[in-house]
């Protein structure tokens, strides 16, 4: 079966979607994204990613490309016509096409490309932890907006993969953990509080980061959000992290020290399960092993 992907419009094949040499986002990075997690042909948290699109959207001043339900028409195209049970959806919206100059053009409609693809969460094959590296923070400080300008974070993830490393965890000028190059940071302290960074322009705030919060809530769980440092993180009893495609994956080494005692805590084990049953609740699915 040959992938079809939405581009401006259109339905193509995947091997010959394509946009404009001149599309902002190409030549700029003027543009955003979002990818929400498919389960058994279902949109998990579709509504919190619509928003958080909508919002990046508004920060950069950028037109919505077509209403919210057009564009829900659109992603149910893309799941059905590449036959998508378990896997991903991926939006992209740049400013549009326009001969190349820095100021926004005038009269230029967004561009809208919508692309599908299986694929089972990463999170099945690091349920037993991974390990992260720190390195420097060198991101601008609108770190909130989804923008497809992506070169820190790219070259962060490719320090991680050659250290055989699965994250890299980026730490300000304070010292302070921001996030990681495409997941959120967390650690349960030594008296057994949940930390995550508070949501400002420091990060990305993660609908995943969002459903752990709520979840963690709901079990009555002791969290605060606030900045953690490096030293904090190696003394911590637990770690992980959280995104659309990892789901919850214990933190087992950073910088290839052991957290805790070097295998998943209690508290990662029991929120990777809950956020296995809040994504099975979305999907209308019994919760599975994985
Ligand atoms: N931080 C960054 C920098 C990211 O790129 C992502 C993934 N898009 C996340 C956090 C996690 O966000 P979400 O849970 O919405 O996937």
């Amino acid at each position: 079966m040959s992938r079809i992907a939405y581009v401006n419009g259109r339905y193509v094949r995947h091997g010959d979607a394509a946009v404009h040499v001149e599309d902002r986002g190409y030549q700029f990075a003027d543009g955003v994204y979002e990818v929400i997690a498919v389960r058994r042909g279902v949109l998990i948290d579709a509504g919190l990613h619509l928003d958080r699109l909508d919002r990046s959207l508004r920060e950069l001043d950028i037109a919505a490309p077509m209403s919210r339900a057009a564009l829900g028409h659109v992603i149910g195209q893309a799941i059905r016509r590449n036959r998508v049970a378990d896997g991903i959806v991926y939006l992209q919206v740049t400013r549009g096409v326009a001969r190349r100059d820095h100021p926004f053009p005038a009269g230029v409609a967004p561009a809208l490309v919508v692309t599908a693809r299986r694929g089972a969460p990463r999170a099945a094959a690091m349920a037993d932890g991974v390990g992260v590296i720190t390195i420097e923070d060198i991101r601008w400080k609108r770190c909130d907006i989804k923008s497809i300008s992506l070169l820190p974070n790219v070259l962060g993830k490719q320090q991680a993969v050659t250290q055989g490393a699965y994250e890299a965890w980026l730490v300000a000028d304070d010292g302070t953990v921001t996030e990681g190059t495409s997941t959120n940071a967390w650690i349960v302290t030594p008296d057994d509080e949940l930390v995550t960074r508070q949501a400002n322009r420091a990060i990305l705030n993660g609908v995943t980061r969002r459903a752990v919060l709520a979840l963690a809530e709901d079990a009555g769980l002791r969290f605060v959000e606030r900045p953690f440092t490096v030293a904090e993180a190696l003394a911590a009893r637990e770690a992980f992290l959280t995104s659309t495609t990892s789901y919850v994956i214990p933190v087992t080494r950073i910088d290839g020290r052991a957290v805790g005692d070097g295998t998943p805590g209690p508290l990662t084990r029991r929120l990777q399960a809950a956020y296995r049953g809040h994504v099975a609740e979305e999907a209308g699915a019994p919760a599975t092993a994985d």
